[in-house]
């Protein structure tokens, strides 16, 4: 009596936690993160569970066939939505399809040939290696893809190794007491569906706390970065120099201010979408001739900072001169004609702390200015060191 209230409870976790899923997902419009995934197997393990609660003693029959791919594909469900997250997405119906067919037919070959009791074994089995796989997933998961979830990822492997020794417990009760294992009045099943119960609590929060974490560091990023050429801007920059000085043993750095020459030349002539593929092409060349480590950022319009890092004055005027090159060799394809630009670059003397960043960045735009008062692609130092 009491395995079946726990049991009912569940199904009642498994469809609320379900809907839970199936709103946040429609929430995340275009990007919904494995979440109207998870909102299926929650919906699949809440049928199985309605079944069994339905269907009485685990004797054979359609139901109980049925409920058995119900209970071996909501994992598989778990899975692929799992792969959404992590940004692998997978056919589901196909799949889903493919496991009823192949579990279906797998079933009654063992049903036909070694009886009703092999048939639980072999879903015990079965949610045994699917969540031993999960379990190892999960464990290279935290060293390689998901580094960034390190900690949720090895929750997650603890929790499942409790059902997965739980299910690994119950086939060999199966394979040695037969049938009575599966007596709902038993203390083992009171502790199975009590596990699944605090399973099926736990696990939906954590799911939602991964959504809501990627959510974050995506607005975080999106809030760091120019749209358009995926570079720091103005604020990713200052959060990125308050980092580097905040080590004690950070290395002064200088300020290269680059703007591109007579640029609104070539958005009258070429058109603004042109003018936003030189852009782009500019962002790249001094992404590609940067050192590792430097910082660069859109400061706005065709402007442009790269922060150099751990140099001296003669490093740093040669990487601007290296820079001031690499954009004069930049071919951007026109409708008639390949575009070529040059810039010019304004360069600051060092600088030693974040909150200097704008005094120091006034002097390189002086030094620009003085660039482009001179000719323009061209590299000036500051004349008047602080
Ligand atoms: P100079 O050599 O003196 O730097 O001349 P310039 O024409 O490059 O300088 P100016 O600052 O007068 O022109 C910059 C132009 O950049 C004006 C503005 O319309 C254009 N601009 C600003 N932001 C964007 C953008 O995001 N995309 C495009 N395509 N154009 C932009
Ligand atoms: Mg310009
Ligand atoms: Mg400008």
């Amino acid at each position: 009596m009491i395995t079946t209230v726990i049991l009912g409870m569940l199904c009642v976790y498994l469809l609320c936690f379900s809907v839970m899923f199936l709103l946040i997902s429609t929430r995340l419009a275009d990007k919904k993160m494995g979440m109207d995934v998870f909102a299926l197997g929650n919906l699949l393990l809440g049928l199985a569970y309605i079944m069994q609660l339905v269907d009485g003693p685990p004797d054979f029959g359609l139901m109980s066939v049925v409920n058995h791919i119900l209970t071996l594909s909501a994992p598989v469900t778990y899975l692929l939505g799992a792969l959404r997250f992590f940004g692998r997405p997978t056919p589901i119906v196909r799949s889903l399809l493919t496991l009823a067919a192949l579990y279906a037919a797998v079933q009654l070959l063992v049903q036909w040939l070694f009886g009703d009791e092999a048939r639980h074994a072999l879903l015990a089995g079965a949610c045994v290696l699917l969540f031993l796989g999960m379990i190892i997933a999960l464990l290279v998961g935290s060293r390689t893809f998901a580094k960034d979830l390190c900690v949720e990822m090895l929750v997650f492997a603890v929790l499942i190794s409790g059902i997965c020794a739980l299910n690994a417990a119950k086939f060999v009760m199966i394979l040695s007491g037969g049938m009575a294992a599966l007596d709902m009045s038993s203390g083992f099943q009171r502790i199975f569906y009590l596990y699944m119960s605090f399973l099926a609590t736990v696990l939906p929060p954590c799911a939602v706390w991964l959504v809501l974490r990627r959510l974050t560091d995506e607005l975080r990023s999106l809030a760091a970065h120019d749209p358009l050429t995926q570079l720091l801007n103005r604020r990713g920059l200052i959060e990125a120099l308050e980092v580097h000085f905040s080590s004690r043993t950070a290395a002064p750095a200088y300020v290269l201010i680059v703007d591109i020459d007579h640029f609104k030349r070539i958005n009258d002539t070429h058109g603004h979408k042109v003018g936003d593929l030189v852009i782009c092409h500019v962002a790249d060349a001094l992404k590609t001739t940067a050192r590792q480590g430097d910082l660069i950022c859109r400061l706005g319009g065709e402007e442009f900072v790269v922060i150099a890092l751990d140099a001296e004055k003669t490093g740093v005027l040669q990487l601007a001169e290296r820079m001031r090159r690499a954009i004069e060799r930049i071919e951007v394809p026109g409708s008639n004609q390949t575009i070529r630009c040059t810039g010019t670059i304004g360069v600051s003397a060092h600088f030693t702390s974040a909150q200097a960043f704008d005094d120091f960045l006034q002097q390189a735009d002086a030094a620009l200015y003085r660039g482009k008062e001179a000719g323009r692609n061209r590299v000036e130092w500051v004349l008047r060191e602080v």
